[in-house]
């Protein structure tokens, strides 16, 4: 009887140390439980303090637009005049006529997950809001998508900024465009002659002085043709200065058609012309001004019998400045009238 009460004693005693050691672990356990849940809620604290400070609406809600949360800010972004926003339906926040495209966004970004930044109106402040939306999808553990979560900012104001900046930017536009225009304008009735509209003397000045340039660069010689109307001064008294007119206009026209594209023709003066001819030799000029000179007598008036010219054409020559090539087109000229005019004499040194 004592062996067996010894043997119970001894088992009770084993049992009680287990228990105790049982209970030593089983109170860690505890306690390192309690550790793990005081962190979970300090970290969601955290979260939850971020979420709510975003100056965006950041909204959480399912497939049915229903939505699971909503940030602090969410109330006023949304223009919600409710408590609590969960459970209202997203779309209500929007106007009407974005549905179909909002629907057909988030079916998108429920099947692909992301598809960037969309606008859409909204309809605070009587429709006129803008909102910038973008969109992920949340997950489950097998990759559904089961809710999605939209970052929704109030871009009213940048887009009006951007609209006005655009028509700005536009307006801006289409004034350089017209000033250019303009400018045109101005510069080529600056170098056209009003009554004939061939260009002036101003014109012909710049070009003839960048044509010796050029010569002297290159090598290659041009020709100055310089003709004047014969007896003209009868023209004006016999039938009056509009008809002398008329006949200088014809004149323009029917030389405007045989000369080359290149060839520059100008008004000097009065009823003098000059032409010329780049990169043309003495008898290309001779032919040019023969022919100019046949054009001009062959010109039918419907108010005066006919008209001729005097075409003197001087040949630049290495080292003559602008001056000294029409000194030299002028005598040739003055020969032509001499030796009975409606010719064409080419300056030779005397
Ligand atoms: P020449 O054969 O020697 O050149 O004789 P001309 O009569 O042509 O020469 P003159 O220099 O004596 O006369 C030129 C005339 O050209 C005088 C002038 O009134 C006239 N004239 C100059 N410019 C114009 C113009 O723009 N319109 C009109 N109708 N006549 C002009
Ligand atoms: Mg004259
Ligand atoms: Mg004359």
């Amino acid at each position: 009887m004592r062996r067996i009460l010894s043997v119970i004693f001894l088992v009770g005693l084993y049992w009680l140390n287990k228990f105790k050691k049982l209970n030593k672990t089983l109170s860690m356990r505890q306690k390192e439980f309690i550790n793990l849940n005081d962190k979970v809620i300090d970290s969601e604290k955290l979260y939850k303090s971020i979420f709510d400070a975003s100056p965006d609406a950041i909204v959480m809600f399912d497939i049915n637009y229903r939505i699971l949360i909503a940030s602090k800010s969410a109330n006023e972004v949304l223009g919600f005049e409710g408590d609590c926003l969960v459970g209202e339906n997203i779309l209500q926040f929007f106007v009407d006529k974005e549905s179909k495209r909002i629907e057909k966004n988030i079916r998108r970004v429920f099947n692909e997950n992301n598809i960037g930044t969309t606008n859409y109106r909204g309809k605070k402040n009587n429709n006129s809001t803008i909102y910038e939306v973008n969109s992920r999808a949340i997950k489950d553990e097998n990759g559904n998508s089961i809710n999605l979560v939209s970052i929704i900012r109030d871009v009213t104001q940048k887009v009006i900024l951007e609209e006005v900046l655009e028509a700005r930017e536009k307006q801006y536009k289409e004034l350089a465009k017209e000033l250019e225009r303009k400018n045109i304008s101005l510069s080529e009735r600056v170098s056209i002659d009003n009554l004939t509209g061939i260009k002036n003397r101003y014109y012909f000045d710049e070009r003839i002085k960048e044509e010796v340039d050029l010569a002297k660069r290159q090598k290659v010689s041009f020709s100055l043709l310089l003709f004047d109307l014969d007896h003209f001064k009868l023209v004006n008294d016999n039938f009056g200065h509009d008809i002398g007119d008329k006949v200088l206009k014809r004149v323009t026209d029917a030389v405007s058609k045989i000369i080359r594209s290149y060839d520059i023709f100008a008004r000097w003066g009065g009823e003098e012309f000059v032409v010329l001819m780049p990169n043309t030799t003495e008898a290309e000029a001779v032919l040019a001004a023969e022919k100019i000179r046949k054009a001009v007598e062959d010109i039918i008036h419907p108010d005066i019998e006919k008209i001729t010219i005097s075409i003197g054409i001087a040949i630049w020559e290495v080292d003559d400045d602008v001056d000294q090539i029409f000194v030299k087109a002028d005598k040739a000229l003055y020969t032509a009238k001499n030796q009975g005019r409606n010719r064409v004499i080419v300056y030779k040194k005397s």
